[in-house]
């Protein structure tokens, strides 16, 4: 028997779980974690190591991961292609057996990954523990995908001739995943790849290999057959062009800056490959004169400073009317200062830290160019220091009034917790506003007019939108993505994500035993 008995053994093939003790979460000495390739843990043949520390307190180191090389790389590809030969042949409803079996033991250790995750990237533990839910939500999903994978079948123009569509599988899939959804993101990739019959090379952000390392071990303890995912860790600009443009990887699936993804972008272009970009986000909240007040600041309040402002979808401006600009600023100036800043592991911390001093830094600076630039700061604007502040990157939740559409803070992704507020005096000002960024990837309206909301619906150009809620809230059972710099045409989530793993084979089966000549025989 070699290690594909899944596709023959029954008890492989049913929802038996084996009762295996779940991973030891002990923090107490940093564990040293390996890459994962054709189904063992292994040292990077660099000798090269990293620390992985929470942001919320430096001294805490939460594991020591390799510092992959080139080499590492290329044998995690050589396993994903000598395993696609097999995988590819794996019946979809048996994938997503598996599948299901992988999502049931997330869901067991729903708790310690998203306690991991809170201590590995700072947001606060409601949050890691929605985002280990997504994980599980979107493994479920695909699992069921396994027995759909719809295609089409359609009358031919020919007598006795039968024509259908199937989906097939390309290869090995490389993914490039950030640090701020760590659990999340990498499952929006690998599991709708996984149920098409693709093999996996993950090579997670530097700042989160944790939650990724958990997510591979989930699949490996449920049966998921060496070479089927495999995970290197490193840095993406040493590891970035050897998972990139091997010849072997025939997908690549990026999420993260705009700026890295149009390098992703031109190395993918010259060897033709499938390419998936989900790159940053400026999204906006239009608050109408007519809006719920209440509601319009808990949803700025949640879109702009959950996950410290460090979402895709997170609401950095306010396009609010110019009747209600002044009561609804002084609200969420009010509510801003009294969020909760601290550890998120801490049930009743509101914001945790930025995830490192360079996000930190980068931050402060947005902040000093708004001062230059003439927003008027109204709250925030400093790192927290002072107790155990010291020992992580700790922000003030920040709002600045009187920004406009010159200013850079209006344009510019910042990625913190930074609130621009802009005035305008109609709707037709608030979508010009709206669309006034390069990116295109949420956007909000709070009104209480349908004839406002399905005018901001049609015309803010953006791939995602919400009528009275947050920039941010996504299901993932709906397409997942942007317009403009945010993406490059392609989604993640919902079955459109198949698309990005899949290619369209269209199948003519002619039973009538002569040649017929479409276009030409029956005219
Ligand atoms: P980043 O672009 O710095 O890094 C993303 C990944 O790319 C990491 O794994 C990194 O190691 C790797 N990388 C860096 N340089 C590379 C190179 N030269 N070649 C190949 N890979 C390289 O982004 P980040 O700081 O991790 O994440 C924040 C950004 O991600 C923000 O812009 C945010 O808007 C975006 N984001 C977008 C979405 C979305 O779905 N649209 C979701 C989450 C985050």
């Amino acid at each position: 028997m070699n290690e594909f008995t899944i596709t023959l053994a029954p008890e492989l093939v049913r929802l038996k779980r084996k009762k295996t003790e779940p991973m030891e979460y002990n923090m107490s000495s940093p564990k040293l974690y390996k890459n994962f390739i054709n189904g063992e843990w292994v040292e990077s043949s660099s000798g090269n190591t990293s620390e992985n520390r929470n942001p919320a307190n430096t001294d805490e180191v939460l594991g020591i991961f390799q510092k992959s090389n080139a080499d590492d790389v290329a044998a995690a590809i050589d396993a994903a292609t000598e395993a696609y030969k097999k995988w590819r042949l794996v019946p979809a409803p048996k994938r997503g057996e598996i599948l299901y079996k992988v999502a049931q033991r997330m869901l067991d250790q729903k708790e310690p990954f998203s306690q991991q995750m809170t201590q590995e990237m700072g947001k606060v533990i409601k949050e890691t523990r929605g985002d280990t839910q997504e994980a599980i939500d979107m493994t479920f999903y695909m699992a069921g995908e396994g027995r759909r994978l719809f295609g089409m079948t359609t009358p031919s123009e020919m007598e006795n001739k039968f024509n259908m569509t199937v989906r097939q599988p390309l290869g090995v899939c490389s993914f490039i995943t950030p640090w701020n959804f760590p659990m999340a993101i990498p499952s929006w990739k690998m599991m709708p790849a996984l149920i098409c019959g693709n093999t996996v090379v993950i090579k997670p952000a530097t700042d989160t290999p944790l939650s990724v390392a958990n997510l591979i071990q989930a699949c490996h303890d449920e049966g998921i057959p060496p070479g089927v995912v495999n995970m290197v860790t490193g840095s993406g600009s040493a590891l970035g062009a050897p998972i990139i443009k091997n010849p072997n990887v025939r997908v690549v699936s990026f999420t993260g800056s705009t700026e890295v993804g149009r390098k992703v972008s031109e190395a993918c272009a010259t060897d033709f490959k499938h390419c998936c970009l989900e790159m940053g986000g400026k999204n906006v909240q239009i608050v109408m004169d007519d809006a719920k007040l209440e509601l319009a600041v808990d949803g700025a309040l949640w879109g702009a400073f959950g996950t410290t402002g460090q979402r895709c979808t997170a609401t950095s401006r306010i396009a609010c009317h110019k009747d209600v600009v002044e009561k609804f600023t002084s609200m969420i100036v009010e509510r801003a200062r009294k969020l909760k800043v601290g550890n998120g592991l801490d049930e009743s911390v509101e914001m945790g830290p930025a995830i490192s001093q360079a996000q930190l830094d980068t931050v402060l600076g947005y902040i000093d160019i708004g001062k230059k630039d003439g927003a008027k700061l109204l709250t925030g604007g400093e790192r927290l220091t002072g107790g155990d502040y010291d020992k992580g990157f700790f922000l003030q939740p920040t709002v600045f009034g009187e920004v406009t559409q010159s200013m850079r803070i209006w344009k510019e992704e910042i990625f913190g917790p930074v609130l621009g507020i802009a005035v305008c005096g109609s709707l037709d000002e608030a979508i010009a506003m709206a669309n006034d960024t390069p990116y295109g990837l949420s956007a909000s309206i709070f009104t209480q007019d349908v004839n406002n909301a399905y005018t901001a619906m049609r015309d803010v150009y953006t791939g995602i939108f919400y009528v009275n809620a947050p920039t941010i809230g996504a299901e993932t059972h709906l397409p997942f993505g942007g317009t403009k710099e945010t993406g490059n045409g392609h989604r993640e989530a919902a079955t459109a994500c198949l698309d990005v793993f899949s290619e369209w084979k269209s199948i003519y089966v002619d039973f009538s035993g002569s040649l017929q000549r479409a276009q030409i025989d029956n005219q």
